[in-house]
């Protein structure tokens, strides 16, 4: 059993609230350790450090601040695999996934290292007679991450990175399920020539966010989770002057055109609809063949890989497809949407609901599960499951296909598999969508692009990492200059114009 409390000034201390919350290890069911929940008072012990530390490193030159970046990247690489260990024991995920995470964190923190060039303003030598105007990016004060379970590494230095990078203060609000991994993110910068109180990492839960949403030194919000609380933290933060931008649930749709290479199309199905149990928002839920023909022919070439995924606990080696779920009531969750969906009418080919691993009768594991023929008004279809649970959805051609994925309230992540490039840049451009994939499965775009969904996947206008996210914590202030030679004509009574 171990204690996990906040990382306040540089340091981690323990929660005083007397609230804490179980941290499962999903693979045996056990409580391995607790979680402090924070109280407004260690918010505010946070926030103050955060206060005080941030001008001098607003100050600091932004190449110095990318040293400590460029130090960060070389320590990660270093504790790699502790880093990985301890995301998977309170996840679950397999280990070569877990290192996946920390890498998708590190790519940005390289992004990040490029700061100096990514702040560069703006400048216009002779604007007007004697004239120059110039643009400058400034730190915005305090800046807030709100994170989901299902990517403890990646998601929080997607946030904090760039943030830091900028020369912002952080208060990093993690997911409760799996804490361990953030807190070590923390000691990691600070070892990297961090200085105390930039970073700091308050865990908690709904009482934390809405202290972090209410509070006014607090500039900035950036949230990942589900599309329902992703809402009330937009509606919230936006309601009290924040900046904000908050990335929801997903139901990710593929298109198998009649002229796609099957054997490739089956592979991305099953890595990007079964990987990490389906816990992630860019996995693909929902499969759609376009002619009967091509859907006979996928069905049978995907339900024996379906039948036959390898599901183990982390600890079992490397060559797992997935783990177990995070938590009871996600596997809770998760059998009921299937059952749901058999009482709904979907032909259920494969189903996992009664999978149990040998050994680990108590963790979360459930095998994946496979739908034919679910239709667009059935709840398997309308509602992200967040599991490995994959629906195929048949339709008779192209425009049927796209106007499916088009109809859905999620906009997060799409994909085409075709041979035919016509197809797809006709699919590219007319999907609404953030996120597409030409016979690329997952297309989580690379550190240097951004990350953000569409309709309800996303709330706010800048993504995440890429040049956006310097854009989101940073204002920009434009500075118009005249010196004295260009002042001796006297005042002006009528407003200045370039005509
Ligand atoms: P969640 O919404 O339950 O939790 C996310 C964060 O919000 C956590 O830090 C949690 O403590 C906090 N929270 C939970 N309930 C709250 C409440 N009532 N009020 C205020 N704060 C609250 O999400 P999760 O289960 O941790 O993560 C899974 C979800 O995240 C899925 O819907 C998935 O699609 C989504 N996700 C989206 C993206 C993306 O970029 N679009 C990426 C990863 C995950």
């Amino acid at each position: 059993m171990y204690e996990i409390g906040h990382f306040i000034g540089g340091e981690r201390v323990a929660g005083k609230s007397g609230r804490t919350a179980d941290i499962f290890n999903p693979a045996t069911g056990e409580v391995q350790g607790k979680v402090a929940l924070a109280n407004a008072d260690e918010l505010e012990a946070a926030i103050a450090n955060a206060k005080e530390a941030q001008p001098a490193w607003a100050a600091t030159n932004p190449q110095k601040r990318a040293r400590v970046l460029m130090n960060f990247v070389q320590l990660l690489h270093r504790d790699m695999d502790k880093l990985a260990e301890a995301l998977s024991r309170e996840h679950g995920k397999t280990l070569p996934d877990a290192r996946g995470d920390v890498v998708r964190g590190l790519e940005v923190a390289e992004y990040c290292i490029g700061a100096p060039q990514l702040l560069k303003g703006e400048f216009s030598e002779g604007a007007g007679p004697g004239i120059d105007i110039h643009s400058v990016r400034q730190p915005l004060g305090i800046a807030a991450g709100i994170t989901p379970f299902n990517f403890p590494a990646m998601i929080p230095m997607w946030k904090f990175c760039p943030a830091i990078a900028a020369g912002n203060a952080f208060i990093l609000k993690p997911s409760e399920r799996d804490p361990s991994v953030p807190m070590m993110l923390a000691e990691l910068m600070i070892e990297a020539g961090l200085p105390a109180g930039i970073l700091n990492v308050v865990n908690g839960d709904k009482s934390a966010v809405d202290g972090i949403l209410d509070h006014e030194d607090i500039q900035a919000v950036g949230f990942v989770g589900s599309t329902p609380i992703a809402e009330y933290v937009y509606t919230r933060g936006c309601a009290n002057g924040k900046r904000v931008q908050c990335f929801g649930g997903a139901k990710n749709h593929m298109l198998i055109m009649p002229d796609a290479d099957l054997d490739q199309a089956v592979d991305a199905l099953v890595g990007a609809g079964y990987g990490a149990a389906g816990e992630r928002c860019m996995a693909i839920s929902v499969a759609v063949p376009v002619g009967q023909e091509t859907a006979d022919r996928l069905m049978e070439k995907l339900t024996p890989r379906v039948e036959n995924l390898k599901i183990a606990p982390y600890t079992a080696g490397d060559d797992a497809d997935f783990g177990p779920l995070v938590t009871k009531e996600a596997k809770a969750r998760v059998r009921g949407y299937v059952d749901k969906g058999v009482e709904e009418g979907a032909k259920l080919v494969v189903d996992g609901r009664d999978f149990t691993m040998q050994g680990y009768e108590d963790g979360y594991f459930i095998g994946g599960c496979l739908f034919d023929n679910v239709t667009k008004d059935m709840t398997i279809y309308k509602e992200e499951i967040f599991g490995p649970v994959l629906s195929v959805v048949r339709a008779n051609d192209y425009e049927e296909a796209l106007d499916l994925a088009m109809s859905h309230e999620y906009g997060n992540g799409v994909a085409i598999y075709t041979r035919d490039g016509d197809a797809a840049r006709d699919f590219s451009s007319r999907i609404n969508v953030g996120m597409v994939g030409v016979n690329v499965p997952i297309p989580v775009p690379l550190a240097y692009y951004t990350f953000g969904g569409w309709k309800r996947s996303g709330f706010g206008d800048l993504n995440q990492h890429g040049p956006d996210a310097f854009r989101f914590y940073t204002k920009t202030k434009t500075i118009t200059s005249r010196w004295p030679s260009g002042i001796k004509d006297g005042a002006e009574f009528v407003i200045p114009t370039m005509s």
